[in-house]
């Protein structure tokens, strides 16, 4: 398997998966993935499933959060320093449930992107409007607020990840539709392309989250513009996060 290669599938487990858990799934997946050829993998295991992965696999690690201190009285919170020693090098940002349940704004999500870019770890950065924006036709509007925003701090840096996760797909089973995808991410490189020269925007993987499963994958991994997914429920398990993998490396 290329660490390397164009497109990306990450796991975001969320708040799910004992340690021993996370490890022996993330075995069964080497096994199970080894003719995999086009696809990274990235796995974002909670907290206390980071310290004891084997990084001896094929696959990346990712943060599912960190904070834009690298160290301090930040009860709670964990630093890019702690990360990397954790063997991480990718760190989810701007999630919307960081966004909603635990009111994470705008600035903090430009802080932390700073902080991550600046320790040498890529963001996956997610933006995406929710149903009431993109009924009253906000939803151009929400995306390119949210990526000037979460690039004010972020000088230069080598890669990085978008993902587009409509509020309104994220874990209720309703993907959103070929046609509105495919108009955010053109629009997404639209807006990346007036910041950033076209030879960086090339490391820029745009990835599809919400409501990704083993049925839909093969439909929504052929809308133009979609490098990947983020998963969420679907990678908890083997069975369906392994196969949306192969559906993106045949795709
Ligand atoms: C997510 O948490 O980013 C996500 C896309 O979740 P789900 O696949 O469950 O909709």
């Amino acid at each position: 398997m290329n660490m390397d290669c164009a497109r990306i599938v990450v796991g975001n487990w969320k708040m799910n998966k004992l340690p021993k858990e996370g490890s022996s799934f993330v075995e069964e997946s080497v096994n199970l993935l080894l003719d995999v050829e086009r696809v990274q993998v990235i796995f974002c295991p909670p907290f206390t499933g980071l310290l004891g992965m084997n990084l001896e696999h094929p696959f990346s690690l990712g943060s599912q959060n960190c904070h834009w201190e690298s160290q301090g009285a930040f009860t709670g919170e964990i630093s890019t320093r702690m990360l990397k020693d954790c063997g991480v090098s990718y760190v989810i940002l701007g999630h919307s449930e960081r966004r909603q349940i635990f009111f994470e704004t705008n600035d903090w999500i430009k802080w932390k992107m700073g902080a991550v870019v600046d320790a040498g770890l890529t963001p996956i950065f997610c933006i995406g409007e929710t149903l009431e924006q993109r009924k009253s036709g906000q939803t151009d509007q929400v995306l390119t607020q949210q990526l000037q925003d979460g690039f004010e701090m972020v000088n230069s840096f080598k890669k990085m990840v978008i993902a587009y996760e409509p509020v309104w797909a994220i874990g209720t089973g309703i993907n959103a539709k070929v046609n509105q995808i495919k108009d955010a991410h053109l629009q997404i490189k639209n807006i990346l392309s007036k910041q950033f020269p076209k030879n960086i925007l090339a490391d820029f993987p745009i990835l599809y989250g919400g409501s990704v499963t083993s049925d839909n994958a093969e439909e929504l991994i052929s809308v133009p513009g979609v490098d990947g997914f983020l998963i969420g429920g679907a990678s908890l398990n083997i069975d369906s996060f392994t196969s949306i993998v192969r559906i993106v490396d045949k795709n």
